[in-house]
């Protein structure tokens, strides 16, 4: 297995490029990956972010697509030859970003089309024509409903955290996306587990797909130092204040579990000193983005996000990872303290457990096939105690049952019980279908691609009057 880009005969321009980047040797998923990839095997690979798994099929894809590359300036001889399937925009951007600097000393060209930020930039691009195109899967599909995309000539399709996908519900949508690319093409689906739901979509997709695994999903890096500290709610502000002073922290994650919480949570560490950021789905793309790049450029100390803002965000090197929350589900707890500790370096994870949360430590341990020890925290002596948080002892120790306001916010914040959460869907009958390779040349036309037909696309115009008039009614 070569582990240096030297080995791998890249053309030139992309070898030039890999330097440029100050890439020397191959990580794991790149030296295990990047050979099947130059084949055209489907893979199917488990990887974390922070593994390199993004140059993992880019590169190969790019050498791929220059083989036969265009010289051709007109859009129709630009046609999409590679697509990129990733969750957030967040993803999609940051994968985009690789991408282009990988291919900067060749004449492919690249885009990426995600949602909230105005669609006619990315049309012109599109229109211009684009070898790669990232994408999140909603706004694809405008894009393919408005006629800007077409997709009948995608060699290559990688759905990037594929499990997340799934997660947020954008099954519909890849279903949907995937049945306009030609059969005959090379699929690759990341995941950083391999759930039943991944496997029955590989099952569907991928065409006897090479496995390729570097990292045991449900394991947390040795180098991460994991704290369990049984905090009451109302003391869980003050616990990450005064574990962030005592251990000299310069900058950590802080994982919370709903959008308001994070939130809320952000508002009450900025008004009280602490330079920190949310990082949420309800926030613009412009803010998102602009909340990494402070984080990054070192102006934010704290970062407060939720599962679905923060996965997969390429920032490396957190000294700390706080568990505000204790995830709902126990995989996100490998994601989350999965941003420290990162290539050798040592990282401490900190989770804060209320007595409600035992469940889900327990499912945590499940997952990690150990016990995990709850620890109390020393609190500092002259902790400040807010006029509410006092309130609130003084109603617990007159034996009231609290402030009912207080209990409506939490139940709100945490989401439903777990008892009370709906049941899950009914398993998809796509998953049955088995994957069918057809020739390229039986592949929808471009007029049958795009024809606003049943389904996802005419639901999602039908929405959009629907949202329009409501916004005409209201003035
Ligand atoms: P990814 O898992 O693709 O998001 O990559 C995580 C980070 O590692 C990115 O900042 C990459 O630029 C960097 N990276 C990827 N491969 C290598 C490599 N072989 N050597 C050094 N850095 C790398």
């Amino acid at each position: 297995m070569p582990s240096s880009f030297s080995n791998l005969q890249l053309a030139e321009p992309l070898a030039r490029a890999v330097a440029e980047m100050g890439y020397e040797s191959m990580t794991p998923i790149q030296a295990q990956a990047i050979p099947v990839v130059l084949t055209g095997r489907d893979v199917m690979g488990a990887a974390q972010t922070g593994t390199g798994k993004t140059a993992a099929f880019a590169l190969p894809l790019l050498q791929r697509l220059l083989k036969h590359e265009n010289a051709s300036t007109s859009p129709a001889r630009h046609p999409v030859r590679a697509l990129v399937l990733l969750p957030t925009r967040e993803l999609a951007d940051q994968v985009a970003q690789q991408v282009k600097l990988f291919a900067k000393n060749t004449n492919l060209r690249s885009a990426v089309v995600f949602g909230g930020i105005d669609m006619k930039p990315q049309t012109a691009e599109l229109k211009r024509g684009v070898e790669v195109l990232v994408a999140t899967p909603g706004r694809l599909l405008d894009h393919i409903e408005a006629k800007n995309a077409v997709l009948n000539q995608v060699e290559y399709v990688v759905l990037d955290e594929a499990d997340r996908m799934l997660d947020i519900g954008f099954l519909p949508d890849l279903q949907r996306i995937l049945s306009f690319l030609p059969k005959q093409r090379t699929t690759l689906l990341f995941s950083a587990t391999f759930s039943p739901e991944i496997k029955r979509l590989a099952n569907s997709y991928l065409n006897d797909p090479v496995t390729i695994e570097v990292a045991r999903p449900n394991e947390t890096a040795s180098t991460v130092e994991q704290h369990f500290y049984s905090v009451p709610d109302d003391e869980k502000r003050h616990a990450l204040k005064q574990i962030v002073r005592q251990r000299g922290l310069s900058q950590a994650f802080v994982f919370v579990n709903s959008k308001l919480g994070c939130a809320r949570l952000a508002r009450s560490l900025e008004r009280e000193g602490l330079k920190t950021t949310a990082l949420h789905g309800d926030k613009s793309q412009d803010e998102r983005l602009k909340a990494l790049a402070a984080f990054k450029a070192g102006e934010v100390d704290l970062l407060v996000a939720t599962d679905v803002a923060a996965r997969g965000l390429d920032i490396k090197d957190v000294p700390a990872v706080f568990n505000f929350d204790v995830p709902f589900n126990a995989e996100d707890y490998v994601h989350r303290i999965g941003r420290t500790g990162r290539a050798g370096a040592s990282g401490l994870a900190v989770t804060f457990v209320t007595s409600n949360d035992n469940r889900l430590v327990g499912d945590i341990e499940k997952l990690l096939k150990r016990k995990l020890e709850l620890e109390a925290l020393e609190f500092d002596e002259d902790r400040p105690r807010g006029r509410i948080n006092d309130g609130r002892r003084a109603w617990r120790e007159a034996g009231e049952l609290g402030d009912p306001r207080d209990v409506l916010e939490t139940q709100r914040d945490r989401g439903p019980r777990r008892d009370q959460r709906p049941a899950p869907a009914p398993r998809d009958p796509f998953f049955d279908q088995p994957y069918q390779a057809t020739n390229i040349d039986q592949a929808p036309t471009w007029e049958q691609a795009t024809k606003p037909a049943a389904g996802r696309i005419s639901a999602n115009i039908k929405t959009k009057r629907k949202v329009a008039a409501l916004f005409k009614a209201a003035g």
